[in-house]
């Protein structure tokens, strides 16, 4: 049998109808923005592998950290025990972060980020005794697949099957261009009641959504409104962190300042799955006590694993390099040219850009589905290409590797030139 009969036979893979699945290519070797399969085709990572990937693939600098890491103490419990990796990690995020936060707290994904912020939220009133139970979050949010960041997600068919076992959560409208005081007032609606513990958000681009994006003072507005009503905000980073937004964090644009942040993805540089929550001083506060029950009980077996921490401060000694904040800069400027060349484009209804990030929303009659025929066309044709991006619904977005070359990136915007052609 074939790698790839062998993968049919045993593999279930992620957002995945198998009935019409085809074969997945089987890659075999990364390098820089490139991968190649088996065949030895090559493709352009045009999403830096699902958003995680900023230096490149198989990168030896942090392949070197790693090797290092796991012949000195590849993994001990967190439970009990602490060492020089997690310590200097946690230091370096108090350094880079908003400087409010204070605390950090390892798990190994995005989605167990955004539970242990929620559990943290719910667990901060408990602990005071206040009835707080809900959760505010944006409509068309994604926070992840398990319960709880499934509950704050607002992409309806990915939870419709599980709405009746889940957390309560009421939605507001996302603060686009020309929703802002709708957002503002169903927040501060919400707020009023006191019912609420949290509310969490996707800081400046709503990623899974397609790459939606607004602005800082939009959000502004609503972290001061939901503060002045204690409710706790939380900023979900995990896509947005690490330099995608042209910054280091989306919340380094705003002037107001979260309570909670998560992170993961580019955390490791792509390399070993890992996240942290990271809290004020006043939230840690609150589980601060002689009474045994007020303690977070909650532990992953691989928190804080040595290897993911020496990963991820590799991976943030790079990112400080003035190369790749160049590398970030040039990125930019590519997409905002290649805006300026595109969107007069007679298939083209809007275009956006925020840092690495680019945008095109394909002119449609109405919604296109999210993997709908349309996309699923679009994917065929770019994979067909060598070049991986994966729409969403009539939405065509480019988050590459920082350090793509400029030759690749005019491979992706000339692909997409040709794609508007094909649809
Ligand atoms: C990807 C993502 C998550 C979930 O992270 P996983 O590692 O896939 O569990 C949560 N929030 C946002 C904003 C994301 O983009």
């Amino acid at each position: 049998m074939t790698l790839s009969e062998k993968d049919n036979l045993y593999n279930w893979h992620p957002y995945t109808q198998h009935k019409n699945a085809f074969n997945h290519p089987v890659i075999v070797k990364g390098s820089g923005a490139l991968l190649w399969d088996d065949s030895g085709k090559e493709y352009v990572d045009a999403i830096a592998s699902w958003w995680v990937n900023p230096f490149g693939h198989s990168n030896v600098f942090i392949a070197q950290a790693i090797f290092k890491q796991l012949t000195q103490l590849e993994h001990v419990l967190f439970g009990g025990f602490t060492h020089e990796p997690a310590i200097l990690l946690s230091e370096k995020l108090a350094q880079i972060l908003p400087n409010n936060q204070k605390r950090f707290f390892y798990s190994d994904n995005g989605s167990s980020a955004v539970e242990v912020a929620l559990k943290v939220a719910l667990q901060y009133f408990y602990n005071k005794g206040e009835k707080r139970t809900k959760i505010i979050a944006f409509e068309d949010a994604f926070h992840g697949d398990t319960f709880g960041a499934m509950a704050t997600s607002g992409i309806s068919f990915f939870t419709e099957a599980f709405k009746g076992s889940m957390l309560e959560v009421v939605r507001i409208p996302v603060p686009t261009k020309g929703n802002e005081v709708k957002s503002a007032n169903a927040l501060k609606k919400l707020v009023a009641t006191n019912d609420y513990a949290a509310f969490i958000f996707e800081p400046l681009v709503q990623g899974a959504a397609g790459m939606v994006m607004y602005s800082s003072s939009a959000l502004d507005e609503l972290i001061s409104i939901a503060k002045k009503g204690n409710v706790f905000t939380i900023a979900d980073e995990v896509m947005t962190g690490f330099g995608k937004t042209g910054k280091n964090f989306a919340c380094d644009y705003l002037i107001e300042k979260p309570d909670m942040m998560c992170l993961s993805k580019a955390l490791t540089g792509g390399t070993i799955p890992m996240a942290v929550t990271s809290f004020t001083q006043e939230i840690f506060d609150g589980f601060y006590d002689d009474d045994v029950n007020k303690a977070l009980f909650h532990g992953h077996t691989f928190t804080a694993n040595p290897t993911g921490c020496a990963a991820a401060l590799a991976s943030i000694e790079l990112l400080e390099t003035k190369e790749i904040q160049n590398n970030i800069q040039l990125v930019n400027q590519s997409h905002l040219a290649f805006e300026q060349h595109i969107k007069n484009h007679p298939k083209v209804s809007s275009t956006r850009v925020l840092g690495v990030i680019f945008a095109l929303e394909i002119k449609v009659n109405g919604k296109q589905d999210y993997y709908g025929e349309m996309r699923n066309k679009l994917y065929s044709f770019f994979i067909e290409k060598g070049v991986i991006l994966r729409p969403v619904g009539n939405i065509i977005y480019v988050l590459p590797p920082y350090i793509i070359s400029k030759e690749h990136l005019k491979k992706i915007y000339q692909t997409i030139e040709e794609a508007l052609d094909y649809i």
